[in-house]
């Protein structure tokens, strides 16, 4: 098992070999997974991936079928989430509909059998955390708006003082801005909490902003863990690369050394260094549309193609082009500052440097 070295957190969560079958089908399939204690670790992937699944399992909600996960060390796969130092955050969010903001979030110390006074004193406190300001601690809950309530529901977790907090989609019924807003304070939170965040999404860029780490999953199988940056700059495959974002996908053929033809686009193509391999292999070259331009005369790039754009698309600070290339359809990303003139020739080049792509298998 991989050992955390001096520099890197020690794993506060570890998963070795877990697997969740429900009638022989395994919605989750040999995970193994090191959650760095402190960390914002997001899991995303496609609608029946497992991510849910794998959220309950980690919050005690079912047990593995196969595997063990255990939490500073102590094997949990039979502890009910009621016995974890853990606490799940809904998307529903579960609040008692008839108490004031301040019962709700004192519950657990309620529970626990702390004085009114304390309560209280802990319930205000944990407001200021979420900002909410204090003359709502009397206010019952439902006459709360949707973002209110989000909050409500994260100081009640964190009146649970648990080491691990998971959050099961808890922005997905939130309107865009609001949405943005609570991302940065989730994050701002996480930081100042600084609790073991673990937070299941669709939304990659939810994911993107927030986390320090992001898994993908894909058909129950845990497929590629890292930070933003490598999950969009490095993915390990084309479903990882296509998940996280539009790209444009070329395949080539190794006719040599550094020599790489295009099979389905016409010319031939510099690839970032090193690439392994022998004459003849083949594989796919991914550019970002934002790492696209359009190359005018007198401007060079290490790669380009001729088309036609057919289209242009306002994505508010930037435009996209649609640019036919033979049968393909090739997408260049530009802010608008460095958007084409209105009325310029539908005949461009468009290029990239081999810096700004990368390749994977075929
Ligand atoms: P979504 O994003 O749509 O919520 P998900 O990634 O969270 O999806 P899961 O809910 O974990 O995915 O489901 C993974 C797979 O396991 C799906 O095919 C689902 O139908 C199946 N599954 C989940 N729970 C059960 C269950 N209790 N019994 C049978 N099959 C289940």
């Amino acid at each position: 098992m991989e050992q955390p070295t001096s520099s890197e957190p020690r794993p506060i969560l570890q998963l070795v070999g877990v697997r969740k079958t429900f009638n022989g089908f395994a919605a989750v399939d040999r995970i193994d997974l090191d959650v760095r204690e402190g960390e914002f670790l997001t899991i995303v992937g496609p609608s029946g991936s497992g991510k849910t699944t794998l959220l309950r399992m980690l919050a005690g909600m079912e047990s593995p079928s196969e595997g063990n996960i255990t939490l500073r060390g102590e094997l949990i796969n039979e502890i009910p989430s009621n016995k974890r130092p853990t606490c799940l955050v809904f998307q529903s969010l579960a609040l008692f509909p008839h108490k004031t903001v301040g019962e709700n979030i004192a519950f657990p110390l309620k529970v626990k059998g702390v004085d009114p006074a304390t309560r209280k004193a802990r319930a205000l406190d944990l407001m200021k955390v979420v900002r909410l300001p204090a003359d709502y601690h009397d206010k019952n809950v439902m006459k709360c708006s949707g973002g209110e309530r989000q909050r409500v529901a994260l100081a009640r977790a964190l009146a649970y003082d648990p080491e691990v907090l998971f959050f099961d989609e808890p922005l997905s019924a939130i309107d865009y801005k609001l949405k943005k807003t609570l991302e940065k304070e989730l994050k701002d939170l996480h930081r100042e909490t600084g609790k073991t965040f673990i937070y299941i999404t669709h939304s990659l860029e939810e994911a993107m902003v927030m986390s320090d780490r992001i898994g993908v999953m894909r058909s129950g199988r845990l497929v590629q863990v890292g930070t933003p940056e490598e999950i969009y700059g490095a993915p390990v495959d084309r479903f990882v690369s296509e998940f996280v974002g539009e790209v444009n996908t070329i395949k080539v053929k190794r006719n040599g050394a550094d020599l790489w033809a295009g099979i389905d686009v016409p010319g031939s193509f510099k690839l970032r260094p090193p690439q392994q391999g022998t004459v003849g292999d083949e594989a796919f070259v991914v550019v970002r549309p934002e790492y696209m331009r359009f190359v005018g005369a007198g401007e060079n790039a290490d790669n380009t193609l001729k088309g036609t754009v057919y289209n242009e698309y306002s994505l508010g600070s930037r435009i996209q082009y649609q640019v036919r290339v033979g049968d393909k359809v090739m997408l260049v990303e530009l802010s608008r500052a460095r958007a084409l003139p209105p009325g310029s020739n539908a005949d461009v080049t468009v290029g990239w440097d081999a810096a700004d792509a990368f390749t994977l298998a075929s």
